[in-house]
């Protein structure tokens, strides 16, 4: 059972100005510290804005899980803004950026937003970007299928995010500058 609680705090908008609403929901997840979501939508310029961090004062932590069946897409994998997400058999790395979004999802979703952006590449590329792009979609139907196995690995200088699964190898890390 996840313990569920929500606070709403006032704020400008960091975009228009306008006062909107925080809603900061702190919840409880076996394996973790509390989780603190923080997200706000502005009604008037459509400003969008979400983080999640781990209720501790962290230290740059790498979390490492081997996937290697189906029944490992459902762990859960919190994601914070300060944390890069690498999949290395795949040569896919997504790094923090401006526009990232801290998220709490699960293997399975983090495959998806991959696909979602290899997609577009499949689209708009030149030749080139489009054979890689399909051979990386056939290889992330793969890995959904438990059929290829590799390894997901969150990055976090500031301690913040976590997979949750017992099989999963926490250690500190020297950040790169
Ligand atoms: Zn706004």
């Amino acid at each position: 059972m996840h313990k569920f609680v929500e606070t709403r705090v006032p704020g400008p908008c960091p975009s228009c100005g306008t006062e909107i609403e925080y809603l900061y929901t702190t919840e409880n997840i076996p394996y973790f510290s509390d989780i603190l979501i923080i997200s706000a939508i502005c009604p008037s310029c459509g400003y969008k804005f979400v983080d999640t961090q781990l209720l501790k004062h962290g230290e740059p932590a790498r979390h490492t899980l081997a996937v290697t069946s189906q029944d490992d897409l459902s762990v859960r994998v919190v994601r914070s803004m300060s944390a890069s997400i690498e999949i290395p058999e795949l040569g896919v790395r997504i790094d923090p950026g401006p526009k990232c979004e801290g998220f709490v999802s699960n293997v399975e979703g983090i495959l998806d937003r991959v696909e979602h952006v290899v997609k577009g590449a499949l689209l708009w590329g030149n030749d080139e970007e489009k054979e890689n792009s399909a051979q990386l979609l056939a290889d992330l139907a793969r890995v959904k299928a438990g059929l290829l196995p590799v390894t997901l690995i969150v990055e976090d200088p500031h301690g913040n995010s976590g997979i949750e699964s017992n099989r999963v190898i926490n250690e500190k890390y020297e950040p790169e500058e």
